[in-house]
């Protein structure tokens, strides 16, 4: 089964989640807040170099392929 992140719109509690494919996640909670219906962080996330960078240890190369562009990593 496959392993989402997600993020509360509402604290930006990210955690994970295992999941089947398909399940939209509208029925988690927040483990911090219990705020339902977080957003889905999609590892690609972690490749743009985005202000949230920090809370994945920075830099703006990708984890999980050597590529530059990581829409090819697809997870
Ligand atoms: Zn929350």
């Amino acid at each position: 089964m496959p392993l989402y992140e997600y993020e509360c719109e509402k604290c930006g509690r990210r955690f994970e989640v295992r999941q089947s494919m398909g399940d939209d996640g509208a029925t988690l909670e927040c483990p911090s807040c219990g705020v339902r219906d977080p957003r889905r962080v999609f590892s690609s996330f972690f490749c743009a170099g985005s202000d949230d960078s920090s809370l994945v240890g920075g830099g703006s190369s990708c984890s999980t392929c050597s590529s530059g562009n990581c829409a090819s990593c697809g997870i």
